[in-house]
């Protein structure tokens, strides 16, 4: 990324006159700042990473490989869509999204293969091919993925109404959608089909939000599942484009960049935002956005009072669930290997809760995968890196598998850490090859990340990759809102709506939405008319 949209965090810099503050860079963060920024606020964005753009940010190493860490496709990019209007306003238009094709996601369950194609005719027409007695349940399937959806749509636009509002028109929307979001993913499809195998099939890519049939929320499944329905999308140039695109035009209206900024206190008086603190030096703003999952915000970042004044009480609602990952440089072109566009999705077999709830250490990879390849998914990676490809493969990750070394820094981990990279690295290489054997012998880089490394960079303290988990009463959460009760404080993030690169930024819009109140309406006058050219 260029180097002069951000500089490194000094306390004798001048942050004086700030109207906000958002701490944290990601795609959440992104938004609101660039929102605020163009309507003339003075923003700035603090980020405790090296590195701003949060999971949308890339890493490289001396070798000239470069991955992405948390983006490997995005749906509703076409043309026409609203999505699409709003990354073009972020932007200005200048990111570009490269389709994956007719195929977006494979996945293969105990050695049969399902493809997942973009357009809802014809993932209805693929999936009676494999299920030919089930045209009325995949149907019904299709209906109750868009139901329930226009009812999160609703349910996503509440959360920005006042308290009185809310209280007397905005129950309405939230039990609409309690129909859908306090049944679990298995509960719902179980109403419509008592074929397991289609049940599973369909729950293939439940890795998008974290969690397995039987524990998800249908509104989080019917969310992500919908949101790709149409194909997937991927930033030509890379994941870190997202970031650099949008950081291009928050500063020049502008916004500021801080990275290497560890915010260390909301500081409140009153029940009213004064400023950040960063160590001891003290930042006052008007406003401050927290971006950094709420867990962060209210055990990390606000005094006790704060967090009670707030009501912030998660209930039963666990940290997401956590992943490894092993990222490979190969020595041929994507082409050359012929390696897919699409996502694969591998399951040794249908019981996808059981292989999620006992998931080991060493089982991890022989059972579950996810496979990316994001250098045959950029029509620009040939161009700047000639001859050479990119493969990215995860598993399931849990950080009480790595307690003995949560005291160690990074890099400096031991020999033991190493060597459990290492065995990682060799099983989920076996299921590699079994599926993509022309890779073998191509690979000259690897790298391995644990949920240490997703906490080290990026704050989840126990490396969770999707905020707080997707269940049903995640959705019953009252205190997720932009809006807090203290005065001047917000929130935004994939906590606020739902996880990925589309929920954050639409937490983002609605953090924006909250402060600017009818202001907010000129903008998306601006969003549509620029769509309309
Ligand atoms: C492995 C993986 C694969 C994924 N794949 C996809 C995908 O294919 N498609 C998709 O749409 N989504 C995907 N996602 C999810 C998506 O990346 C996230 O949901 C989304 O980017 C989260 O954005 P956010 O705004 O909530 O902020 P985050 O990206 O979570 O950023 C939070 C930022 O806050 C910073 N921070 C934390 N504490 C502090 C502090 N005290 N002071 C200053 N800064 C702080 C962190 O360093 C971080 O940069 C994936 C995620 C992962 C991890």
């Amino acid at each position: 990324m260029v180097n002069k949209l951000y500089r490194p965090y000094k306390p004798n810099l001048d942050f004086s006159g700030l109207d906000h503050i958002v701490i944290g860079s990601g795609m959440g963060g992104l938004t609101v700042a660039t929102w605020l920024a163009k309507v003339g606020k003075r923003v700035a964005i603090f980020e405790r990473h090296y590195v701003p753009g949060g999971f949308t940010h890339s890493f490289k190493r001396k070798d000239g490989f470069q991955w992405d860490v948390g983006v490997h496709y995005v749906g509703n990019m076409a043309k026409d869509s609203s999505l699409k209007g709003f990354f073009d306003f972020l932007t200005d238009g200048k990111l570009e999204w490269e389709s994956m094709g007719e195929v977006y996601d494979v996945a293969n369950i105990e050695g049969k293969e399902y493809l997942f194609k973009a357009g809802k005719e014809n993932f209805k027409k693929q999936f009676i091919t494999y299920f030919p007695k089930e045209e009325k349940a995949i149907d019904r399937y299709l209906s109750l993925i868009e139901q329930t959806n226009k009812r999160g749509s609703a349910f996503f636009f509440e959360k920005i109404f006042e308290p009185w509002f809310s209280k007397s028109v905005g129950w309405i929307f939230k039990k609409r959608y309690s129909k859908f979001s306090q049944k679990t993913t298995w509960e719902v499809l179980n109403e419509i089909t008592n074929n397991q195998q289609l049940i599973m099939v369909l729950c293939a890519q439940c890795g998008n939000y974290g969690l397995s049939p039987k524990k998800s929320s249908f509104a989080a499944h019917a969310m992500v599942i919908g949101h790709f329905l149409e194909g997937g999308y991927y930033p030509i140039g890379g994941a870190d484009q997202i970031c650099e695109k949008t950081l291009e035009v928050f500063t020049a209206h502008g916004g500021k960049v801080f990275i290497n900024a560890d915010v260390t206190k909301i500081v409140t008086k009153n029940n009213c935002v004064q400023g950040i603190q960063i160590g001891e030096k003290f930042i006052p703003c008007k406003s401050v956005i927290s971006n950094v999952g709420v867990n962060n915000t209210f055990n990390f970042l606000l005094s006790e009072a704060d967090k009670n004044f707030c009501d912030f009480n998660l209930k039963n609602v666990q940290p997401a669930s956590a992943h490894i990952c092993l990222y490979l440089g190969l020595n041929k072109s994507s082409e050359a290997l012929n390696l897919p566009k699409h996502n694969l999705w591998y399951y040794k077999h249908d019981g996808i809760d059981s292989i999620f709830e006992e998931a080991t250490l060493e089982n991890a990879p022989e059972n579950f995968a996810y496979i990316s390849f994001p250098s045959a998914k950029d029509p620009n990676w040939e161009t700047k890196n000639p001859g050479t490809a990119t493969i990215q493969a995860i598993s399931v990750g849990n950080m009480e598998w790595f307690d003995g070394y949560k005291d160690s820094k990074w890099m400096k981990r031991g020999d033991e850490y190493l060597q459990i990279k290492k065995n990682f690295e060799k099983e989920m290489l076996k299921v590699l090859y079994r599926f993509f054997p022309q890779i073998e012998g191509t690979v000259v880089a690897s790298e391995v990340s644990t949920p240490l490394s997703t906490e080290n960079f990026t704050n989840y303290k126990s490396g969770e990759i999707y905020g707080l988990a997707h269940t049903p009463e995640r959705f019953t959460l009252p205190f997720l809102r932009p809006k807090t009760k203290i005065k001047g404080l917000f929130l935004a993030g994939q906590d606020i709506t739902l996880v990925g690169v589309a929920g954050a930024m639409l937490s983002g819009l609605l953090c924006a939405t909250a402060i600017l109140k009818f202001r907010s309406w000129k903008i998306f006058k601006e969003v549509k008319a620029q769509k309309n050219q």
